[in-house]
């Protein structure tokens, strides 16, 4: 009750993004990042650590490949990490055209999510986050959207239907791949079951790792989507 009191008196019904874009402590551990070690022994024991392939040893330096990183924290005590919430990257293309900065309509397709995304996504229009005081908006029906937001791995039986949503939204269009298994399979593909993520079934434009991502690196990620800013 005493943060409602509080926005009465002071005349303000949302916030601005944190400065310096960094993420609440404790919500997520972050993304690990390029960390140099001692020894070139040493870089390639932590490289073992993983069981998604996410860690390259180059000599001294350990390499990491965001989009297959799914956060299990094994090289957490070693790893440096970054606690920003800016991890989208384009993959191709670039954000829609000027008439789009203002206002955009994304669809959600669930491809195979475990939950967790799809949790996240949820907080997106809660107070908190207030996605819609950007000009983003989330819409039922692909004819009405500018950019179709995929979560999941791609299930075989969802490979058609997402196609489908793709093909029914109108020009011009984005992709966004949200979530480690989105951007890679994930932990589930590419198997017998899973595609190797959303591009093997629509051509992405941004891809956000993460597993899950958490909301303010979605509100980044749509914001880049829509020109309202640039990933760092
Ligand atoms: S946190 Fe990511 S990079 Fe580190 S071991 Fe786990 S999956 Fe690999
Ligand atoms: S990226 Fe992680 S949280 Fe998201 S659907 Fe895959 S396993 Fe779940």
């Amino acid at each position: 009750m005493s943060w409602f009191i509080r926005g009465l008196r002071a005349g303000v019904l949302t916030e601005n993004l944190p400065e310096g874009q960094n993420l609440p402590a404790s919500l997520t551990p972050g993304l690990p990042r390029r960390t140099d070690f001692a020894t070139e022994q040493e870089a390639l024991e932590i490289t073992s650590l993983c069981p998604t392939g996410a860690l390259r040893a180059e000599e001294r330096a350990v390499h990491v490949t965001s989009e297959r990183c799914v956060e299990c924290m094994r090289c957490k005590p070693e790893q440096d990490w970054r606690r920003d919430a800016d991890w989208a990257r384009f993959a191709d293309g670039g954000p829609l055209e000027g008439a789009f900065t203002r206002s955009i309509h994304v669809r959600i397709v669930d491809a195979g999510d475990c939950g967790s995304c799809l949790s996240e996504l949820a907080q997106l229009n809660g107070p908190s986050y207030n996605l819609h005081r950007f000009g983003i908006f989330i819409t039922p029906t692909p004819r009405q959207a500018d950019v179709l937001l995929v979560v999941g791995p791609v299930t075989r039986q969802m490979l058609d239907p997402l196609k489908l949503a793709y093909e029914a939204m109108p020009a011009p269009k984005r992709v966004l791949a949200v979530g480690a298994c989105a951007a890679s399979g994930g932990v589930f593909g590419p198997s017998v079951m899973c595609a190797a993520g959303a591009a093997d079934a629509v051509p992405v434009d941004l891809v956000l790792p993460g597993c899950p991502p958490p909301p303010l690196a979605i509100v980044h990620a749509l914001r880049a989507l829509c020109g309202q800013e640039r990933p760092a």
